[in-house]
């Protein structure tokens, strides 16, 4: 594993540790993890801090250390390198809760309300009232993206005004106290947003509405045949729409064969194709894409061990970095020299007592 910060620039993206990786996740932020791994030191939260924002009962922390190890082994799978990836647990790392501290002083209550996700995520996780920890969110998440000074962040849409307020936060920080953080960038996604099979709202794991990637073909198909698709459409011969009908949008992002996808539009919208042969072809595309990663999975889990050793290489060598960081925000803040004048005063203290 690559530890060392080297010269290369920094990357910081990661999941929380509720469930497995689902196609939404893979084109708003694996895939571009995978592309950028060469060019970035690659640094992945496992975000169970995060977690506790909307899910926070024994049981749901418990379930967390298995959801972790199937996250590293979909994104190896996906096609993260183990040799390139640094992996690491957030709430192993407590320094993090110390720049989170220390950053909420550097963003208002009324910007962090104007956060859209914020009250998506209250809402679906079936809250009435917004908990103080949820609304602060993207200050933690700020932090976790400047505890290793990262200067790229390759997220989805739902996360870029997330990745906005860390950006706030950075250039605050350097303005009141020195130059500390880059100014972190945000990757954006070829498919910003992937909508789930029902079509209603965005991809995600706690809406049932996801193709994860360790689905099996069967799993696959079922769940392409059980899509939301035009409504309209009763019969193969009535005219359908194309533009914003989830299968489509699927086509477009995972069937690389754009004449086959071009064809099916064409005859979709002309009345001349039934609703199963679309879905099939889907189906077909969305396993052919699957099918390296079930191979790659396949291999890394014949490896024991692996993902354990992974995440904690990678805690720990993450931990030593952020260690660094908080020491260099204490010092530009000027907060070590007030406890320093503490000590040395007391040690002058002690030492006029016993002379
Ligand atoms: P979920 O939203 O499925 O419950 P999560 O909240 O644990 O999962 P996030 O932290 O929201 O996961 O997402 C991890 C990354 O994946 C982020 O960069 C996010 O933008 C991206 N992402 C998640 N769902 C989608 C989606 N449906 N379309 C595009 N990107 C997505
Ligand atoms: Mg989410």
């Amino acid at each position: 594993m690559t530890t060392t910060t080297g010269a290369r620039p920094r990357m910081l993206t990661g999941d929380r540790p509720t469930g497995r990786l689902h196609l939404g996740h893979y084109v708003g932020s694996i895939a571009n993890r995978c592309a950028l791994q060469r060019d970035y030191q690659s640094h992945f939260i496992i975000a169970d801090l995060h977690m506790l924002t909307t899910k926070n009962t024994r049981e749901d922390i418990a379930n967390s250390g298995a959801n972790a190890r199937d996250m590293v082994l979909d994104s190896l799978a996906a096609g993260l390198d183990p040799e390139l990836s640094v992996f690491y647990l957030q709430s192993a790392i407590p320094e993090v809760m110390e720049i989170n501290t220390l950053f909420q002083n550097l963003v208002t209550v009324p910007r962090l309300e104007r956060v859209p996700s914020l009250k998506e995520m209250a809402r679906d996780a079936g809250k009435e009232e917004m908990p103080y920890g949820l609304l602060g969110y993207p200050v933690l998440q700020a932090a976790d993206i400047l505890c290793v000074r990262a200067h790229a962040v390759p997220v989805g849409k739902d996360n870029a005004a997330h990745v906005e307020v860390a950006r706030e936060i950075a250039r605050r920080f350097n303005n009141l106290y020195g130059e500390t953080f880059p100014v972190p960038e945000l990757i954006p996604a070829e498919v910003p947003s992937l909508v789930g099979t029902d079509g209603r709202a965005k991809m995600s794991k706690s809406l049932g509405n996801a193709i994860y990637l360790s689905d099996s073909p069967d799993e696959v198909r079922r769940k392409v045949r059980g899509m939301y698709t035009d409504p309209n459409r009763t019969r193969a011969d009535v005219p359908g729409t194309v533009e914003g009908n989830p299968v489509f949008h699927y086509h477009d992002a995972f069937n690389p064969d754009t004449a086959e996808v071009d064809d099916l539009k064409e005859r979709y919208r002309t009345g001349r194709v039934g609703d199963v042969e679309v879905k099939t072809r889907l189906a077909t595309a969305i396993n052919a894409f699957l099918d390296p990663m079930r191979e790659r999975r396949a291999r890394f889990e014949g490896e024991p061990g692996l993902v354990d050793r992974l995440i904690v290489e990678g805690t720990e060598a993450t931990r030593a970095a952020v260690r660094a960081t908080v020491r260099d925000m204490r010092r530009a803040m000027g907060l070590d020299a007030v406890y320093a004048s503490f000590t040395s005063a007391a040690q002058r203290g002690r030492r006029a007592v016993s002379a």
